[in-house]
């Protein structure tokens, strides 16, 4: 019999071993037969078996393509199974949900490689509109700071970027027990809904750089973050009478730190930014 290949380190390959969280998470995820599931980092297909059951078409993202003879073996005879060798980076989710989902939207499920967790969840921010929701297993510190609420120290521009486009929730914590190789920290679960509409009330990239400067230096208070403001930031401050100004319009303490700013003070900070 051939072996499975290695565990490779370099692709955060800890693969769930326990079925009571396999179990755990599709259930959170709950597919459907008239559903298009995308799954990042299939592995040895701990999840995606439950998947191909279950969904109605599933899409397995694997970059690794050691692990093709496994799945293939597994779920090639599945005809709602397609398999996908690519980096999940660089796959443009809109084109690829457009042509395989009859519905032109998709369910996400991945135990995502921790280090490249924050880019993944910046591309899947850029394809939102193609997923109605997703679940995500990351490390539980980072689930921690995207779920933080506002007076959380562990809030940053991660957690606001994410809560603008997506409804959020920590769900339960799996431990490193459930995973082979056995990684060293603790991983959580978090569901993700996709907000519609979003974008119509804030212009994005004006929201995106002003809460990027807000948490600069998290131990400076806001208005010394955006008083750092420059280019298009600068010019639109400037004309609004500057930093103090409008965070009096928007009702904001000049003294407050990032982290204490809920998601509708950074969007209120944003339009008395460019409204006239
Ligand atoms: N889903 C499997 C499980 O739960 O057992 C595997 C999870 S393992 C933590 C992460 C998987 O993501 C690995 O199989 C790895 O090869 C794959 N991977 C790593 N980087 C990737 C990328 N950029 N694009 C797609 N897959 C990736």
């Amino acid at each position: 019999m051939k072996k499975k290949p290695f565990a490779k380190k370099s692709l955060g390959q800890n693969f769930l071993i326990d079925q009571n969280y396999i179990d755990k998470i599709i259930t959170a995820l709950n597919p459907q037969k008239n559903e298009t599931i995308v799954e990042i980092g299939a592995g040895r297909g701990a999840l995606t078996k439950k998947l191909v059951e279950r969904a109605g078409k599933v899409l397995a993202i694997e970059i690794d393509k050691d692990l093709t003879p496994v799945l293939l073996k597994e779920f090639d005879q599945q005809d709602n199974f397609f398999l996908i060798q690519q980096d999940a980076l660089e796959i443009n989710f809109q084109s690829l949900i457009s042509l395989q989902s009859p519905s032109k939207q998709a369910k996400l499920v991945a135990n995502l490689p921790y280090y490249i967790s924050t880019a993944i969840l910046q591309h899947l921010i850029q394809y939102r509109n193609s997923f109605t929701e997703l679940i995500l297993m990351l490390q539980k510190e980072v689930v921690e700071r995207i779920t933080a609420f506002p007076g959380n120290k562990e809030r940053g521009y991660l957690t606001v970027l994410t809560e603008a486009y997506f409804e959020t929730e920590k769900l339960f914590d799996v431990p490193p027990n459930a995973f082979r190789p056995v990684p060293k920290v603790t991983s959580s679960v978090m569901h993700l809904i996709t907000r519609k509409g979003v974008g119509k009330d804030f212009d994005e990239i004006i929201f995106r750089e002003l809460v990027s400067l807000g948490f600069r230096q998290k131990r400076k208070t806001i208005q010394n973050n955006l008083k750092n403001a420059q280019g298009e930031l600068l010019d639109l401050f400037e004309r609004r009478n500057g930093v103090a100004n409008v965070l009096k319009k928007a009702q904001i303490y000049e003294k407050s730190r990032a982290e204490t700013l809920s998601l509708d003070e950074w969007k209120s900070l944003c339009k008395y930014l460019i409204d006239e």
